[in-house]
């Protein structure tokens, strides 16, 4: 289980904004840029090469 205060201190790296913890997933979405940034063994990887861009209908569903 992550952090909650780890979680509200993260930002995306690429637009610093917000993001958005999807449980089911284990992601951290950023939905300005459609990236979802992977969480492994509870540790957010916050690395642009490691993203995954979001689909369209994952993009409505934030
Ligand atoms: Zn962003």
């Amino acid at each position: 289980m992550l952090d909650k205060k780890l979680l509200g201190i993260l930002v995306c790296p690429l637009c610093k904004g917000e993001l958005h913890y999807d449980k089911s997933t284990q992601e951290l979405v950023c939905l300005g840029d459609a990236l979802a940034f992977p969480i492994k063994d509870d540790v957010p990887v916050m690395l642009i090469e490691e993203a995954r861009e979001l689909s369209l209908d994952e993009r409505e569903k934030y």
